[in-house]
């Protein structure tokens, strides 16, 4: 059975990429390896400086994520700092890894662009991701476009370590969805929770109308036609319309005679229909009692007894361990 991995940072609430891109390909892989899904903090740590915020966001993505379907006897769902050993691992991978390897990244550009200061943190977040996937031996990594090269580096980093150290870790491959793999946000950038351009999960109802409202559009006059392939609010309502509904609004933009109003209008149904039913599974969860703690301690003790064998493996492979 592969091992499947994958994180979310607590850095905000869940939006639709990261449903999208990440957590809906996760529920769907536990059915088919042994899953370990975790809860960044230590990552998010470079974006939130709020300790309170931060817990919140822990618990909060733990409850959205089994909302949407993460199942806990199939998927191990923790919370990263729990399992400290991998800070340990980031170290000594951190000592094989070329800085020219990391001035390449994309993703700590891209957040520099956005006005995210840049820290070390920030900037040797890939060698901390590369600890993430190592220590658990993970074969399979679904993520969005955007972490595609992070798992490149996290292959190299690995090859540096077994080239002269011998087979210590395994190398992973990433599992791409293409066609969710850059879901667009409101401006029509990536969606993510630093660039305040997300339509969150588990909106209230008034509150999701007017964020899908907010929607960038063009200024083409409401008879005028319209380029479907083009537009933002197909993009989106493509993963949460059933296909003779899409194919309508297709047919509807290439017409004319329809306003950007009313393709959002539609939009909304549908993002609301989709979660209608984890909202309800929510609201059971944040009933009982104690539950998500509960789930995230079990995760602990599972992620801790396969972290624990692999940073012995490489404790001893670099000459850390005084063997006896
Ligand atoms: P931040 O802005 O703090 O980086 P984020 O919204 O990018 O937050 P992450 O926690 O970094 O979310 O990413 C969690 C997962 O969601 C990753 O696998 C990432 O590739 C995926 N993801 C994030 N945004 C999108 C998006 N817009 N489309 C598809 N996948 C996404
Ligand atoms: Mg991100």
């Amino acid at each position: 059975m592969p091992r499947i991995l994958t994180g979310i940072q607590p850095s905000g609430t869940l939006h639709i990429g990261n449903y999208l891109g990440a957590m809906r390909p996760a529920i769907d892989l536990q059915e088919r390896g042994d899953a370990f899904y975790f809860i960044a903090d230590y990552h998010a740590l470079t974006t939130v400086r709020d300790a309170k915020a931060l817990r919140e966001h822990v618990l909060r993505v733990a409850l959205d994520f089994l909302a949407c379907g993460l199942d806990p006897a199939k998927a191990c769902l923790f919370v990263q700092s729990d399992v400290p050993a991998v800070t340990e691992l980031s170290w000594i991978l951190s000592t094989v890894t070329p800085m020219s390897l990391l001035e390449k990244c994309h993703s700590y550009k891209d957040k520099i662009a956005h006005g995210i200061a840049a820290d070390h943190g920030l900037f040797a977040y890939p060698v901390l991701m590369a600890a993430d996937i190592l220590l658990y031996d993970s074969d399979l990594v679904p993520v969005g476009r955007d972490q595609k090269q992070h798992v490149e580096v996290t292959r190299d980093i690995a090859i540096k370590i077994n080239q002269q150290y011998g087979e210590v870790l395994k190398l992973p491959q990433p599992v791409i969805r293409e066609e969710v793999a850059t879901v667009p946000g409101l401006d029509g950038q990536k969606m993510s929770k630093s660039y305040k351009n997300t339509i969150d999960l588990f909106l209230e109802e008034n509150v999701l109308l007017k964020i899908v409202k907010g929607l960038k559009t063009d200024s083409t006059p409401v008879e005028a036609p319209k380029d479907p392939d083009q537009s933002n609010i197909v993009a989106l309502y493509r993963h949460f319309a059933p296909v003779e509904d899409l194919a309508r609004m297709e047919n509807d933009f290439r017409q004319g005679g329809t306003g950007y109003g009313e393709f959002k209008n539609r939009l909304f149904e549908a993002i609301r229909d989709h979660f209608r039913p984890f909202a309800e599974r929510r609201a059971a969860i944040l009933a009982e009692k104690n539950y998500v703690e509960k789930v995230l301690h079990e995760g602990r003790d599972r992620a801790s007894a396969v972290a624990s064998v692999t940073l012995r493996r490489v404790r001893e492979a670099v000459g850390l361990e005084r063997l006896v």
